[in-house]
């Protein structure tokens, strides 16, 4: 069997933000295509893997043309290799994902769309979103999310600024504590109250922390609804 024979399309993948889902992904996908394909049958993938630290430096200081550059850069090296279809392991470089689709040829997979898709097969119309500070401030997460009839609630600014260390100080550092995993529990807990019906594990790290059971609400694991959308993609609509 010539590697051309395998059923499944070429997948590039952004990944390093942080390299902890990275794995997480990298399992997610490889698993997938054993469960729809069996046997031997394992992703085919593209990585191209960043170095967090200064990405979370320009992160930190609002300079998000930059990081556009380099994420475009990062997705035209992909596409240029032969990937069919592309991924961003993350949600905050979403952001982005609107110049980066403009500027490639191929699709790609936004995070938001397939997690909206995700929340209505579980009837989630008002989901918390846990996420890094800018996932939750900024617009394009919630707007997107909106385009779907979603209707996001945000954390109160304590909780948000705690999640955010929590991404910052801990997850992306490899250090997954059970502290936290309470403390986004509490958040989803708190915001019942305000009518939530459900929650986004809406940064890639948090489903490895607090998997979707952790919580008494329907949930979504991002990163596991971006690996299944991607999956069905690179089958190509194949049942
Ligand atoms: N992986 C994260 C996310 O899904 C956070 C890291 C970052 O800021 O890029 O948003």
């Amino acid at each position: 069997m010539a590697a051309s024979d395998s059923p499944l399309r070429l997948l590039g993948l952004i990944g390093g933000t942080s390299w902890e889902s990275t794995t997480h992904y990298y399992q997610l996908l490889n698993r997938l295509a054993r469960e729809r394909l069996g046997g031997k049958h394992s992703a085919r993938l593209l990585l191209w893997s960043v170095d967090f630290a200064p990405i979370a430096a320009l992160q930190e200081e609002g300079r998000w043309d930059a990081l556009t550059d380099i994420m475009i850069d990062a997705a035209t090296r992909l596409e240029n290799a032969g990937a069919e279809g592309l991924l961003i392991c993350a949600n905050t470089m979403h952001s982005m994902a609107d110049d980066i689709a403009a500027a490639i040829g191929v699709p790609l997979i936004h995070i938001a769309d397939v997690t909206a898709t995700a929340l209505k097969l579980r009837d989630v119309r008002r989901p918390v979103l846990l996420a890094t500070r800018f996932t939750m401030e900024q617009p394009f997460y919630r707007e997107r999310l909106m385009r779907h009839g979603i209707e996001p609630i945000m954390p109160g600014e304590a909780d948000r600024r705690e999640l955010h260390r929590i991404i910052f100080e801990e997850l992306v550092q490899g250090q997954f504590l059970p502290a936290s995993r309470d403390k986004l529990a509490d958040v989803v807990n708190r915001l019942r109250g305000d009518g939530a019906d459900g929650v986004i594990l809406g940064c890639t790290e948090f489903g490895m922390l607090a998997p979707p059971g952790t919580f008494d609400l329907p949930a979504v694991d991002t990163a596991e609804a971006h690996a299944e959308a991607a999956m069905e993609f690179a089958l190509g609509g194949r049942r």
